[in-house]
């Protein structure tokens, strides 16, 4: 009988971590709520600029967003490997937010990781992508965020390829890419 007890008494412990860590981390105090001009690199005019942050209500964004890119954005969810539209895209350009367009990854900087999602080892600009400990599934990841609209993308990780060692890990659904002439 005691035995169970106990048992019974982890179980329930670890019921009540899982349920208090594996929330998604959606009350992100520097994002939320808080409207306001941030500094981001345009690819575009090829500097810096100042831009509005975007802010949205979970029901403007489940309007503006296809189910898939809702959950991955505003939900911290993940693509399956291998389904994503740009896991395995080579053209020319610059992969921008999903969310609210802003430039967040150079084609230039993508590499093949075979991992099944875009991989890049580094974004358009520090300015623009935005990293925050993530501590779900047990595990504290490095989460990436775009700077803008506080839109989740992926992970980051230190397997990635010189010259950064970085490995940004990014959910295809979370970008829309724009192709650019040179
Ligand atoms: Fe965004």
């Amino acid at each position: 009988m005691r035995i169970l007890a106990i048992f019974t008494a982890v179980l329930g412990a670890a019921a009540l971590f899982w349920m208090t860590f594996s929330k998604p981390a959606t009350g992100d105090d520097e994002m939320q709520g808080i409207a306001g001009k941030i500094r981001v690199y345009s690819v575009e005019d090829g500097g810096y600029i100042g831009t509005e942050r975007v802010v949205k209500s979970d029901a403007e964004w489940k309007k503006l967003l296809s189910d898939r890119q809702y959950h991955i954005l505003r939900e911290q969810g993940t693509e399956r490997a291998f389904t994503g539209e740009y896991w395995n895209h080579n053209e020319h350009g610059v992969y921008r937010c999903a969310g609210c367009g802003l430039d967040l990854y150079l084609s230039d900087t993508k590499y093949k990781s075979g991992t099944g999602w875009p991989s890049f080892y580094q974004p358009v600009a520090p300015e623009n992508v935005k990293i925050r400990p993530d501590s779900s599934f047990f595990i504290t990841r490095n989460e990436l965020i775009c700077a803008r609209c506080g839109g989740h993308l992926g992970h980051v990780f230190d397997d990635g390829p010189a010259p950064t060692g970085k490995r940004h890990c990014i959910n295809s659904a979370s970008l829309i890419f724009y192709k650019l002439d040179k």
